[in-house]
């Protein structure tokens, strides 16, 4: 049998083999694009830039901040440079943490620091790779995961970071209580019963209310889970997909444009024993897809059929490990990224003319299109308040054009009724936002009461919060 490693294999090899042996143009289009240009490391006034991972948000923070302890952070506030911005990982693609003002890290303020029963207390800095150990240590876990682990905790509740799971809420939904101080240096504990308004605020707060340094995250057992992966075809994904998210812990999947194929990934619980994952070939697949676009991109039926000859033959892969080693992946190769939430009734006829624009307008989209589900919260900002949602994301390699994301896609996922992901592309602004979040305004008002003089707003979050 053919396992999808060697698949990928072979198909890299088939069509690079084509492109070399091909016309002149074939050639000339695989040829690696070069790198976009890069700001300068430092500017004229000696001030370091700081880059998003993707390389599209770029500042130079006059003054940068890591303190140790809440009295060292809640003193540096008080006389800080504004627009003050926390920043964790940097992984978002939105201007959130940009600022020429003061740049606050908590790098320094990481760890797990108490327990109370499956509560644990954890400092708001840490990784969530950092994260999976340190909670496994104690026979816990985080209920679910995003896509990778390289995010801070709080960075990653600002923005409603989620995995997938129809029963199974983004990471801020196990958030039981947390700690904020204000950039009056101001320290508020809150939870559903202290400050309960800025608690329902706070757990996604776009980092526009104050710096979160502690969370109380509810936590459940560490169990093992069976990862399978698999491709088919699109069509019977689609067909398959609603009682997939009814019936495994984990299910999402990955419509590849242009090969009629989609990829299926499922994580659900076992006692079997470990089993290792075959090395990541996620590198070697989008490589693949990427000599396809750049061989055949000008015709789909042959770009169709050389990829259902050289990937349709893929054997499904497994590996058993527990839930925290094995829900978040690797992501080498850079990209860009739009992803909305939309009502789970609207998420995939959205998703099929979401595939027909790209296969239509878009021959250079290589990136699969991720598909996921998440369970319902009440956190007032939270995509998935008020009913649970389906996300539909779309990627453009990093030094590929991405316009196309407000002109064709973005319009389909507001036609179906999204909600924008916070840390992800969109064009959305106050009014819009208004109409979406039943609570916008009452955020807006906390907002106001924890930073009357704005000197956490950065020009992104005062165009976002903006009602005229
Ligand atoms: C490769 C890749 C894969 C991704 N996969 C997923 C995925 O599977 N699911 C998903 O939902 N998203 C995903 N994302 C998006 C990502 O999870 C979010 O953008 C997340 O917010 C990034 O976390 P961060 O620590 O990098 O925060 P940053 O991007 O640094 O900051 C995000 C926000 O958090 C605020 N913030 C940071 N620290 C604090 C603090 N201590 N107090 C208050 N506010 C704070 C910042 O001010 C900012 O508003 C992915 C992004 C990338 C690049």
């Amino acid at each position: 049998m053919l396992t999808r490693r060697k698949a990928l294999a072979i198909t890299g090899a088939a069509v690079g083999g084509v492109a070399i042996a091909g016309t002149g143009a074939a050639v000339l289009a695989n040829r690696d694009k070069p790198e976009p240009p890069s700001p300068a490391a430092v500017d004229g006034q000696g001030r370091m830039l700081w880059r998003n991972w993707s390389g599209i948000q770029n500042a130079y923070p006059a003054a940068r901040l890591a303190p140790k302890d809440e009295g060292e952070l809640a003193a540096g506030l008080k006389a800080a440079a504004a627009p003050i911005r926390a920043v964790g990982a940097g992984h978002s693609f939105t201007a959130l943490a940009a600022t020429s003002g003061t740049l606050v890290s908590l790098d320094a303020m990481a760890g797990v620091t108490g327990w109370d029963g499956d509560v644990a207390t954890v400092r708001a800095g840490t990784r969530l790779g950092a994260l999976g150990p340190a909670l496994a240590a104690k026979g816990h876990a985080m209920a679910n995961l995003p896509d990778i682990n390289k995010q801070s905790l709080a960075g990653a509740m600002a923005t409603a970071t989620h995995g997938t799971g129809q029963g199974l809420k983004a990471l801020h939904g196990d958030v039981v209580g947390l700690t904020l101080v204000t950039a009056e240096g101001e320290t508020i504990e809150c939870d559903a019963v202290r400050r309960p308004e800025v608690f329902q605020a706070a757990k996604v707060s776009l980092g526009a209310l104050g710096i979160v340094t502690q969370v109380r995250l509810a936590t459940g057992a560490n169990r093992r889970v069976r990862r399978r992966v698999w491709l088919e075809p699109f069509e019977e994904t689609l067909g398959k997909a609603e009682e997939r998210w009814r019936t495994h812990r984990n299910y999402e999947f990955y419509a590849v444009p242009f090969t009629g194929l989609a990829a299926n990934i499922t994580h659900d619980e076992t006692d079997d024993p470990v089993q290792a994952p075959p090395p990541s070939q996620d590198d070697a697949f989008l490589d693949a897809l990427k000599m396809l676009r750049n061989t055949f991109g000008w015709s789909h039926g042959l770009r169709k059929t050389a990829a259902g000859v050289l990937l349709g033959g893929a054997e499904e892969e497994t590996a058993v490990d527990e839930g925290w080693k094995l829900l978040s992946t690797e992501r080498p190769v850079r990209f860009n990224e739009i992803e909305y939430h939309l009502p789970p009734e609207t998420q995939l006829e959205a998703l099929k003319a979401v595939m027909a624009v790209i296969e239509k307008e878009r021959p250079d989209v290589f990136f699969p299109i991720e598909v996921r589900r998440t369970a319902a919260d009440e956190a007032w900002l939270s995509p998935f308040q008020g009913g649970a949602r389906g996300s539909v994301a779309v990627h453009a390699w990093y030094k590929d054009e991405y316009a196309f994301f407000f002109d064709l896609i973005e319009p389909i996922f507001q036609r179906a009724g999204g909600r924008p992901h916070w840390g992800k592309l969109h064009s959305l602004k106050g009014q819009r936002l208004n109409g979406l979040y039943p609570n916008w305004k009452d955020f807006l008002e906390v907002r106001r009461t924890l930073d009357p003089k704005g000197r956490m707003l950065n020009p992104y979050l005062t165009g976002l919060f903006d009602l005229t």
